[in-house]
């Protein structure tokens, strides 16, 4: 398996965790990244993404298990998963994606105790772009940026639906 170069997320893997929860605190909503507020779950950028425009998708309660989550807040989470790739899509213009839940350390979770499920867009060479596309790549489009890009979309879009 190729491993995606994203240097940023090695500071984030050798620094300190906060303490508490970040999807239960204010914290990322102090920081101007949440785009998408929804009844049971809303929708983050990713402060460490693994490419641009790589989104979280949390429930408001804090559920520790996958399997504790409810019938509704399943449900949510999955409409606003589709919401999030229709915006990149239309915006980012993607060539893949992965969506998926890491589920414990094991599983690579970074935030073990609270479950959120990545939408991660992807782009075809994107795994090797440090050499192949060093020159448009390596420096990530700012968070704020980006925020700023996609939030139009995800109002326009919320609407119609
Ligand atoms: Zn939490």
């Amino acid at each position: 398996m190729k491993a995606i170069m994203a240097p940023w997320r090695m500071a984030y893997v050798m620094g300190k965790k906060a303490e508490g929860c970040i999807f239960c605190q204010d914290s990322i909503r102090d920081e101007c990244l949440v785009l998408h507020e929804g009844t049971r779950a809303f929708i983050t950028m990713n402060r460490y993404p693994y490419t641009n425009g790589h989104l979280l998708i949390a429930p408001y309660r804090h559920v520790a298990n996958f399997e504790d989550l409810d019938n509704e807040e399943g449900k949510e989470i999955f409409d606003l998963a589709a919401l999030s790739v229709r915006v990149l899509k239309e915006v980012m213009r993607p060539d893949g994606f992965n969506i998926g839940i890491n589920i414990g350390k094991a599983g690579g979770a970074g935030v073990g105790d609270h479950v959120h499920l990545h939408v991660v867009p992807r782009w075809s060479g994107d795994t090797n772009f440090m050499t192949i596309l060093a020159e448009t790549r390596v420096v990530p489009e700012d968070l704020g940026k980006t925020h700023e890009n996609l939030l139009p979309y995800f109002k326009k879009l919320a609407r119609e639906e």
